[in-house]
């Protein structure tokens, strides 16, 4: 490939906070928030115009997992506040039970709301905000970050912050900097597939609750009358075989996901889980190009099916497209723990743990058409203080869905809940580590567990009350083969 040399020069210092969070993400918010609670000077970089990452920019919804399938919930916190000031505002309806993928718990909520809610957040932990911003590059010497240097309307200028915490969700600081990492699945370097989703305004509730009992064959589940009334944010998901026979006619592009999978939003809108594209990595343009395309053209598609096939969506119309396509998986760092399957399906506890996770491991096969879960929610494992340490590096830490873990462990910790548990716990490691200037590998562990449960956290072996929400309990796992591959060896029946 040709190549032209770029030419120094000289760039301005625009700040010096003790810690710099790039990217606002899930795990970004948490982190920013948490670090400025606990005393340091926290800078928080976004390239977008507003923040949340996935929780407003791909729009994803709902978050998933609070709670254990005994309705134990393992994440509290930060992710926590922001769901009380979500249902206090209306934007969210708190915890609700799951019927789609076995979990305890879902938590939709109205992505607008929770842009207001988060700046509000940002502004009373006094987190300086820097919008518009790419970061481009890192100046690193004897594995410390020594600048982050951003690109935004005011030109090329330069961050020198003590900490940095990569949320980026791709990693971007840490690769900038020449951190080792893992693309995708070690062994192929294949990643799970890009989605686009929609929202949907205009339905009928009522239509669609009848249509929903008159159909509930088509469903996963198969759910009772009763279960479809009792559902306070309805979860829809099922018509394989239909969908599957559009792909076959040519209605609908053989990529998209077999099944329709959608979730009513506290606004009444239903937000579309169900275009799909293989074989794109969110971290290449060219892709990204590609991606942004085709999955366009696959709304239009999935939205005219569900308004022909499915009862109440007579009169309804798009409202929105994430600005973005979802990415669910690039790079992994290679840290000083890489957290692997069977950690997650154990339920395994580490010296280090920092934050929990309960989310059944959820593979959209690069190679396959279905969606695998294995777990379900049974086994609480905790994830590792060293799962956000790159292997190098003294001043850099990484939250969020990039962190060390395997292709299959990431299919569980890269939900909203856990990653915004991760990103508090290295918000706050780095406000402790700036306390004393020391390498993030000089960290008072025991310390730092403390003083993520004196913030309401939950960990795993400590002494604390544990609060079950009856309403949660998973009655019901049945995986009865709508789900493509389902597998959960802590259900009542186990289905290959
Ligand atoms: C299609 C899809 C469906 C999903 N379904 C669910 C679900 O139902 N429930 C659930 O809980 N989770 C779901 N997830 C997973 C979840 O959304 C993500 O794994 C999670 O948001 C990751 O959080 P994060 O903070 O690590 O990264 P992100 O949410 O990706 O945030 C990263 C942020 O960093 C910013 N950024 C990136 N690079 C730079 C840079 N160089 N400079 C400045 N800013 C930068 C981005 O703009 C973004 O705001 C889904 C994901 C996808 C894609």
């Amino acid at each position: 490939m040709r190549s032209i040399l770029e030419k120094q020069k000289e760039i301005p210092v625009i700040a010096t906070p003790d810690v710099l969070v790039v990217g606002s993400g899930p795990a970004g918010i948490a982190a920013s928030i948490a670090s400025a609670r606990t005393g340091a000077k926290t800078m928080l970089i976004e390239r977008y115009g507003f923040i949340g990452g996935n929780l407003t920019t791909s729009m994803v919804n709902p978050i998933f997992t609070f709670h254990d399938i005994n309705g134990r919930q393992i994440i509290k916190g930060i992710a926590e506040e922001l769901i009380l000031r979500m249902r206090e505002q209306g934007s969210s309806p708190g915890h609700v039970t799951d019927l789609t993928f076995d979990n305890a718990s879902m938590t939709p909520f109205d992505p607008e709301g929770c842009k207001v809610i988060l700046f509000n957040m940002m502004e009373e932990a006094k987190v300086q905000l820097l919008l518009h911003t790419l970061v481009v590059n890192t100046q690193v010497e004897k594995g410390r970050i020594l600048s982050v240097i951003i690109e935004n309307k005011s030109g090329r200028q330069a961050i020198c912050p003590r900490y940095v915490i990569d949320c980026s969700g791709d990693a971007d600081v840490a690769v900038q900097a020449g951190a080792e990492y893992v693309c995708g699945k070690k062994e192929d370097g294949s990643m799970q597939p890009a989605t686009l989703y929609f929202r949907i305004g205009g339905v009928n509730n009522a239509e669609l609750r009848s249509w929903m009992k008159k159909n509930s064959h088509l469903l996963k589940g198969n759910p009772t009358e009763e279960e479809i009334d009792n559902q306070k944010a309805i979860a829809f998901l099922g018509m394989n075989h239909l969908v599957n026979d559009a792909i076959q006619s040519g209605d609908l592009d053989k990529e998209i996901a077999p099944r329709i999978l959608m979730y009513e939003l506290p606004h009444g809108e239903f937000s579309i889980n169900c275009t799909r594209l293989q074989n794109i990595n969110g971290s290449n343009a060219d892709d990204l190009t590609k991606a942004e395309i085709r999955l366009r053209k696959q709304v239009i598609q999935v939205y005219h099916f569900i308004k022909k096939m499915i009862g109440g969506f007579e009169n309804s119309y798009v409202v929105d497209t994430g600005i973005q396509v979802g990415i669910r998986e690039t790079r992994h760092i290679v840290g000083d723990h890489i957290l692997t399957e069977e950690e997650v399906l154990n339920g395994t506890s580490f010296i280090d743990g920092i934050a929990c996770g309960t989310f059944a491991i959820d593979i959209h096969p690069p190679h396959g058409k279905e969606q695998i879960f294995t777990g379900s929610g049974k086994a609480v494992y905790e994830i590792p203080y060293r799962c956000m340490l790159p292997v190098g590096f003294h001043n850099l830490i990484v939250a969020g869905r990039s962190i060390s873990a395997t292709h299959t462990a990431a299919g569980s910790i890269r939900v909203m809940a856990t990653c915004m548990a991760i990103g508090q716990a290295a918000g706050t490691s780095a406000a402790i580590l700036s306390q004393k200037n020391c390498s993030t590998r000089e960290i008072d562990i025991p310390l730092l567990r403390k003083t993520l449960l004196n913030q309401g956290q939950y960990l795993l072996n400590e002494p604390i009350s544990e609060e079950i929400d009856e309403r949660l309990i998973l009655k019901r796992v049945d995986g009865n083969g709508e789900m493509g591959g389902h597998y959960n060896p802590f259900s009542i029946k186990k289905i290959k």
